[in-house]
This record gives structure tokens, sequence and C-alpha cells, in this order.
């Protein structure tokens, strides 16, 4: 204990060298002090200290905040709530760990609120988690201090304490199974299409080596799209995001059936380890139970891993969404998926570079929805250099969205004459 004790008065030293004008930071406390981007408590740096016993996580703000910290287990986590903050960190801050964490990410969950997630070593519990006033010339402080336990402690706490209150939009969580399309989505007699650009806030997808990430990608060509489908004014769009905000896999089922959708587009862009080669050209996935090859297989469990990246536990979410088979979609919805798989590949081939095999399925868990016909668009490689350069092109993006909205204004428009508004069940 004495050496850790020491550890900490290193520390203090050190933040004192690093932070030579912090004392004019600290004074003032709330008079006039100039503010940015909405006031937003701001982070401003970062260290980690310890070892695989014990590590010491801090974090600088300009004030204090409330934090609620909590243990998620496979993978092994820590998770801290926080009010929305602003991170201006170093930009590779949270790739390498130290001690118990292996890395960890941070950023927005939900309007208003942030979050930093620790990827651990190994099972430990947070021993102390606080707020530090801001005093003696240092800014307010985050510290977080984990220390390793073994895996039966691990489960005793994450049982005992550590229940987890579910992301906010889990209010919203109730039945969803018995709230019929018509009184929802056809209110104003026009169908709905889902747009589902994926990832987001606190999980930035895949990532390019030059730092462009799917998150960005995907909402930007997401937002085109739905601009593109709203002009035509035959039927009404529904963002799961229009932000950088993270949004769990179940949620975004969730909005496909709780406005009645008829089709739900999931929108992302994959990338290929550099050992596995290259690969390029845009590639769309429909639901099956078994994937249709090893690469498809490997992306939806890259894809299912969202939230585990973001801190979300599965265990958490509602039972009613989460243990949705896949037999039980039904016959109708996936011959649906399959039609509109043909039909955008058909489009898109018209104006972008598909893969050699553009058509694959595998059990990505955002297409679950048994009574919405969904596909999942990946518009290329970040991995891929000709495939980056288009995917961050206006010329490219804005040709590509006219491709997918037509693809779906057609097969809407099929779906308008030969199906009335009924209730799915
Ligand atoms: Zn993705």
């Amino acid at each position: 204990m004495a050496g850790r004790a020491n550890q900490g008065i290193v520390w203090l030293s050190a933040i004192a060298l690093l932070f030579p004008g912090a004392a004019s930071l600290a004074v003032g406390n709330d008079s006039v002090r100039p503010e940015v981007a909405g006031d937003f408590p701001v982070a401003s740096d970062v260290r980690l200290a310890g070892d695989l016993k014990q590590t010491r996580f801090i974090l600088d703000l300009d004030k204090k905040i409330d934090i609620h910290a909590f243990l998620l287990t496979d993978p092994y986590r820590a998770v801290i709530d926080i009010p929305q903050v602003s991170f201006r960190l170093a930009n590779k801050a949270g790739e390498a760990g130290r001690g118990l964490i292996k890395a960890f990410r941070y950023g927005l969950v939900m309007p208003g609120g942030s979050r930093i997630v620790f990827d651990l070593a190994g099972p430990a519990k947070i021993e102390k988690a606080y707020v530090l006033d801001a005093a003696n010339g240092q800014p307010s402080r985050l510290v977080v201090e984990l220390e390793a336990v073994d895996r039966a402690a691990f489960n005793r706490l994450l049982t005992r304490s550590s229940n987890p209150e579910p992301a906010k939009d889990a209010d919203s969580s109730g039945p969803v199974a018995d709230k019929p399309a018509s009184l929802t989505g056809l209110a104003d007699g026009r169908l709905v299409v889902v747009l589902d650009p994926g990832h987001g806030g606190i999980d930035n997808g895949t990532q390019a080596s030059t730092g462009e990430a799917e998150k960005d990608l995907v909402l930007a060509f997401a937002v085109a799209l739905r601009d593109r489908i709203e002009q035509g004014g035959k039927f009404r769009v529904v963002m799961t995001r229009t932000d950088d905000t993270f949004i769990p896999l179940a949620e975004r089922v969730r909005v496909a059936r709780n406005k009645g959708a008829a089709l739900f587009v999931s929108i992302h862009a994959d990338a290929l380890p550099r050992h596995e080669g290259d690969a390029r050209g845009a590639t769309i996935y429909t639901l099956s139970d078994r994937a249709s090859d090893r690469e498809a297989e490997r992306l939806a469990e890259a894809e299912n891993k969202a939230d585990a990246i973001g801190g979300v536990d599965l265990t958490e979410e509602p039972t009613e969404v989460a243990d949705i088979l896949i037999d039980l979609a039904q016959r109708e919805t996936r011959t649906f998926s399959n039609r509109f798989a043909q039909l955008l590949m058909s489009e898109m081939k018209i104006s972008t570079r598909m893969h050699k095999h553009p058509l694959k399925s595998a059990g990505f868990r955002v297409l679950k929805a048994p009574d919405v016909p969904s596909v999942l668009v990946e518009l290329g490689y970040v991995s891929n250099k000709a495939d980056l350069r288009q995917m961050t092109s206006e010329e490219w993006r804005s040709k590509t969205v006219r491709s997918v909205a037509k693809a779906v204004e057609t097969f809407l428009a099929k779906r308008t004459v030969s199906v009335a508004p009924t209730d799915p069940k």
C-alpha cells in the first residue's frame, strides 16, 4: 500500500509539471470563462498508471461531473457513464493500454450522455471511481482505480452490485411485437423505410489507415440517401441515428419494428486485415442462420461486436428482442429481404463496383426483425485505397445514393400495390 501512496504523489507532481497553467484554469470557478461547443465539460488529457495488479486511469476535466461505474463480462469490461463531455484528447488516446486496461474507448452514447469503456486484460474490480475537485492548481480529475481479482470474485461483483442501468433508450423497451404497423408507420398512408447508419459515438466501426471512420462515412451516405428518398415524397424515412451517437443493435431493430417499417437498410463499410489480402467493392448481406462463406461469417461476427464495443451487455437487452431466433423469422420476410437484395444489386452495379461475390448472408443481429425485410450493405472496404477514395467522394456518393434510392422506391412501390396495411401478426 505504501508503494501505492507514493505512486499517487508521483502522479500529482507529474500533473503539476504537465499543467503549469492549471492554477489559472481552476480559479474563478463558475465566473466568466469563455465556453465553446455547447457548454459541455471538456476532457483535455488522460493518463494511465500501474500494472497488472492495480491500474489507475485519470482524466482531466474542466468541471466536476457525476459518474456511474459498472462491470461487464464476456469480454471483461469496465464502463463509466458520465454526462456528455467534449473529449479533446490526443488522436490515438485509448489505443494503447497499460496494466489491467488493454485499451479504452470514449464517446457519445446518447444525447447528453458520454461513456468510457475499458477493455480489461482480465477480471478486475473497480476499487474506486471518483471525481476530484479542482484544487491546488490541478484541474478536476476523474479517477478510476482497478484491481485484479479472480474470475469467481468478478462474477460475484457482477451479480451483486453492478446491475448496470441499461442505456437510457431501454426506457422504450416495452413490448414492441404487438404494436401494429398500421398504427404507426402507415399513419399518413406512406410506407416507412428505416435507414440505419452503422456504429456511432463510442463505436467507430472500421477505420482507414488514414483515419476515416466507418461511422462517419456511413452517416454521410445515409443522410444523403434520406434526403434523396424524401425528395421523391412517396415514402417516409426514419433514421436510427442522425448524429454521432452510439445505438445498440437491438435498439436499431426496435426502431424498425416500432415504426412498422416496410424496409430496413443498414449501411456499413468493411475493412480487411492486411494479412488477409486486399478486397474491394460493395456487398449486400441478408440474414441467415448459416453464413454463406468464411468472409461473411467474419463480418457478421465483427458487426455483432458493436454492443460490446459500446459497453452494452446483451443480457441487458429485453429478451423479447435478444432471443428472437432466426428460425422464427417469417418466411415471407426473408423472401422480401432477398428480393430487395437482388434489386439493390442490379441498381448498385450500375453506379459502383461490386464485390466479386456481391450477395451474401450471415447471422447479423441487426437484421433480425422477424417482420421487417432487412438488408445490410457494405459500401466498400476502407482498407482498399480505391474504395476509400470513392466513399469519401461527393460524386460517387451522389450517384450511388441515386441507385440505392431507386432500388428502395421500386421495392416499396411494389409493396404499396400488393400489401394492404394490416396488422403484421
Ligand atoms: Zn460496420
